[in-house]
Parts: structure tokens; sequence; C-alpha cells
């Protein structure tokens, strides 16, 4: 997946916080840039890739895109909350590695992800997007599963305007206009 992860942790995020708080307060706010910066945190071994590994390995195959390292961290850290009996942080380790568990989860409509590993060196994939010979951008663009990244994008699109309503003020203060 490429362009989607951002809108697709914004709807995780809305969705695990929206109980509890109320959308666009600060808390809010501070969750939704934390559930963000998560989604796309695991393609930050994009640096790594690019600059000490000279592209010699797929980026799935590095920790940072492999699922049972986050499981572990995941568990570790609620059990570490616990201990610690600092409950309100339990939302901030949801929002946290439920994002970076779903950026695994979209990778693997064409990228594949090691979802078994160590057990199985398999790149699960829902389903593998044919490539020119070098690679292409537009490769992707053209394959089915994009319309996956489109349709999130766009309900993310509808709920954030249905959240923060960006037009409303403008709306309300044309109508104080035209008294
Ligand atoms: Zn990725």
């Amino acid at each position: 997946m490429y362009i989607a992860h951002i809108p697709a942790g914004f709807l995780l995020t809305h969705v695990l916080v929206r109980q509890r708080l109320a959308p666009a307060t600060r808390e809010y706010n501070q969750l939704l840039l934390l559930g963000i910066i998560a989604s796309i945190l695991p393609d930050s071994d994009y640096i790594y890739y690019h600059l000490v590994d000279q592209q010699q390995h797929f980026h799935h195959s590095y920790w940072t895109h492999i699922p049972l390292f986050w499981v572990a961290y995941y568990v570790l850290t609620l059990g570490l909350i616990a201990s610690v009996g600092q409950r309100h942080w339990i939302t901030i380790a949801h929002v946290f590695f439920l994002n970076v568990l779903l950026h695994c989860v979209l990778d693997s409509s064409s990228g594949g992800i090691l979802w078994l590993y160590p057990w199985d060196q398999h790149y699960y994939r829902l389903a593998r997007v044919p490539l020119h010979h070098p690679p292409r951008f537009g490769d992707f663009f053209w394959h089915w599963t994009f319309l996956l990244e489109v349709a999130i994008i766009m309900f993310a699109a509808l709920v954030a305007l249905k959240i923060f309503r960006p037009f409303t003020w403008y709306t309300s203060r044309s109508r104080l206009d035209n008294r």
C-alpha cells in the first residue's frame, strides 16, 4: 500500500478514541497525531533501505515490517503499564500499536508481509502486482489493489468532513453577513 496509510490511520484512531473523547479536542488531536505517525512508522525503514542497506534487501524483511516484533512490544508495553498502574496510558498504547499493525495489514494487499515469521519465511499478500523491469511507479496505480487505497481515502475524507466540519465556520459567517 502506498498512499492510504495515513487516511487509514486516521479512521482507526477515530474509532479507538471516539467513545471517550470528543473530536477536535486537544487530547483527541494529540492521539490522532500519534495514530497517524504510527500508521506510517514501519516505512521509516526506507531510510535504512536507501542509505545503509543500499537496496540489497526487500524492506518488508526488516523487523520494522514484521508483526511478531510489534506484537511482542505491544504485549510488553501493556504488561509494563499494568505493573505501574497508569491505566490512562493504555489508550496511548492501543492507538500506537494497533496503527502499526494496521500498516502491516494494509501492506499485505500487494507488498507482502512475513506474518508467520520466524516459522515461515513466506510473504503473505492478497495479490501480486505484475511489475515491469525495472519497476515503474505506474505499475501499482493500474492494478485493482489500488482501488482499495482509493476507497479508504474517500471514506476517510467523508468521515473527516463529518467530524471537523471545515465549512461550518464559513457558512455560519455567510448567514450572519447576509442578515
Ligand atoms: Zn510499509
